[in-house]
């Protein structure tokens, strides 16, 4: 495959950045992540955010408002429910909080960990090499042939399992022993183009998309279990070590040479194509996104620099909070998940949350009459019964009569819907979802234009791509497009223009077949 051609912007080396910067700043202020959207004139139901702080000088991400739920009965009718935004704004700067957790380690939400990559695959990596991937959902493991600067990607093969949902709340030992298994299994079934030249182990890259501190390239503390996982006896450790115990006890004799989280994997892997890429952002079961950072703007290194002058800085967004607009329904989320007060971007915005949310809000309805007069559908009580990819198919329905919505409303309630009914629970998981694209949306702009403030023309002077992978982002249409509309709107036009949100399929498997080949042992 062809490298592809750097595309050379016409706004390169602009003259006028400053100006542009200015205009910018306006269209963010002047701009919000606002909408309004009336589920239904009675019962009515609101959910909108309003603009951001005026007074702060680093407005991205700043949304403010606060919903709060109620229900008010009218004489002689139904008790209707209602969202209601009160103006009480709340200024959320992503930027600052990444500069805080780049000064110190523990100074924000956001733990702005070092990668320990800083140099990128450069195209000349041959030989055979395996990724691993444990996600929040899906098991991959995946194994590449490289041929150097002319061949580049010879073959690639991968296998895709769920991960069986009681190891989600085992031991260390049955989850690490589930992985290597599964690794043993595929690496037994290498052949065809796939050579492992003579007197090396096969390496691996290990794609481990939790919060881990990363001591080296090749080892990394487990900070804690996120997505529903529970896992006994892993925090604390290093997940390498307990991937090594695990494959010993599998009689496996490869080596991990790159541990990596999938926004890492993501970013290689998608600069190996494209040397624009700068940003990775992963929206799958749960979020995260990474950047290229410069070394010198980075306290907490101490003055220690990397020889490229830069290196991957994985933020961990998820657990951003701060002055999110948050609703009663996602504080009760909150509230009975295992990890309550934590990783509250990711509850608002990732695929393991937004049907729940969906969930929460139809209960609510339905207990105020407001779906299906009286009766109030016992299952609908049960969490997570109504899934992200269930509101993906019921807004995919374009029938007359919605009738894969109705399907899966009476899956998840057992209650036959009318086509009123049915609009109105699309127009719920709409509006769930716009809030959670233009969020992501929003952060993504908070990461370029804090890279934009250190590096002027850095990021809006040129082509800048951000690589965007993970189940929700590649499946749901409708959830892309608000992102991306979010990101023009607060962009502007013109600036957005050089910002390409662009989809890396597999980009996070390769990209750690990448980085374990370009931090061989040999
Ligand atoms: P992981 O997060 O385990 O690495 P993925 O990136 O494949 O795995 O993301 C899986 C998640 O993506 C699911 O948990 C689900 O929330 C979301 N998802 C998968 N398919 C769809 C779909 N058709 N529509 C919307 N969301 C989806
Ligand atoms: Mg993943």
């Amino acid at each position: 495959m062809e490298k592809k051609r750097k595309r050379k912007s016409p706004e390169a080396n602009c003259s006028n950045l400053p100006l542009l910067r200015v205009k910018r700043e306006e269209q963010i202020f002047t701009r919000s992540l606002c909408f309004n959207v009336p589920i239904n004139p009675s019962p009515f139901f609101t959910l909108f955010f309003l603009p951001v702080h005026r007074s702060h000088r680093l407005p991205t991400m700043s949304v403010s408002a606060v919903g709060s739920f109620w229900l008010s009965p009218s004489p002689g009718k139904l008790p209707r429910p209602r969202m209601v935004v009160r103006s009480n704004a709340v200024s959320t700067p992503m930027a600052a909080d990444m500069r805080a957790g780049l000064a110190v380690d523990g100074g924000s939400d956001l733990k702005m960990i070092l990668s320990y990559v800083d140099t990128f695959p450069t195209g000349n990596e041959k030989g055979l090499f395996y990724a691993l991937d444990l996600g929040g959902t899906n098991f991959r493991v995946l194994r590449v042939q490289l041929g150097g600067k002319d061949e580049r990607v010879i073959a690639t093969e991968f296998e895709q399992v769920t991960i069986p949902q009681e190891l989600m709340f085992g031991t260390s030992e049955e989850l690490f022993d589930f992985i290597a298994c599964g690794l043993a299994n595929f690496a037994k079934k290498e052949g065809g183009k796939f050579h492992l030249p003579s007197g090396r182990k096969r390496e691996i890259g290990f794609t481990f998309s939790f919060p881990v501190k990363q001591t080296s390239i090749d080892s990394g503390i487990l900070m804690k279990w996120t997505k529903g996982f529970a896992v006994s006896g892993t925090a604390g450790r290093d997940v390498v070590a307990c991937l090594n115990e695990a494959m010993e006890r599998q009689g496996l004799d490869m080596q991990v040479s790159a541990l990596v989280n999938d926004t890492v994997g993501t970013l290689a892997g998608a600069r190996y194509w494209d040397d624009d890429v700068m940003v990775a952002v992963i929206l799958g079961t749960g979020t995260n996104a990474c950047y290229v950072e410069r070394t010198d703007v980075i306290p907490k290194l101490q003055g220690q620099m990397s020889s490229s002058g830069r290196t991957i800085i994985s933020t961990e967004w998820g657990a951003f909070s701060n002055g999110l607009p948050l609703t009663e329904f996602d504080r009760d989320m909150d509230a009975a998940s295992i990890n309550p007060g934590e990783q509250i971007f990711e509850k608002t915005i990732s695929g393991m949350y937004l049907g729940e949310i969906v969930r929460r809000v139809l209960l609510k309805m339905a207990e105020a009459g407001a779906l299906f007069g009286k009766y109030v559908p016992e299952k609908l009580s049960t969490p997570f019964i109504l899934r992200t990819p269930d509101l993906c198919a019921m807004q995919q329905d374009n029938s007359d009569h919605l009738d894969a919505v109705g399907a899966i409303l009476y899956d998840v309630t057992g209650v036959k819907s009318d086509l009123s009914v049915r609009k109105m629970v699309v127009e719920v998981c709409d509006t769930i979802v716009k809030r959670g694209g233009r969020l992501a949306g929003a952060g993504i702009v908070g990461i370029l234009q804090k890279m934009e403030e250190d590096s002027k023309g850095l990021i809006f002077g040129k082509r800048t791509v951000v690589a965007m992978d993970g189940g929700l982002y590649e499946n749901y249409p409708q959830y892309r497009r608000y992102l991306k509309e979010a990101v023009t709107e607060l962009l502007g036009l013109e600036m957005s223009k050089n910002v390409v949100i662009e989809h890396s399929k597999d980009g996070s498997g390769i990209g750690a077949a990448l980085l374990a080949a370009s931090n061989s042992k040999y």
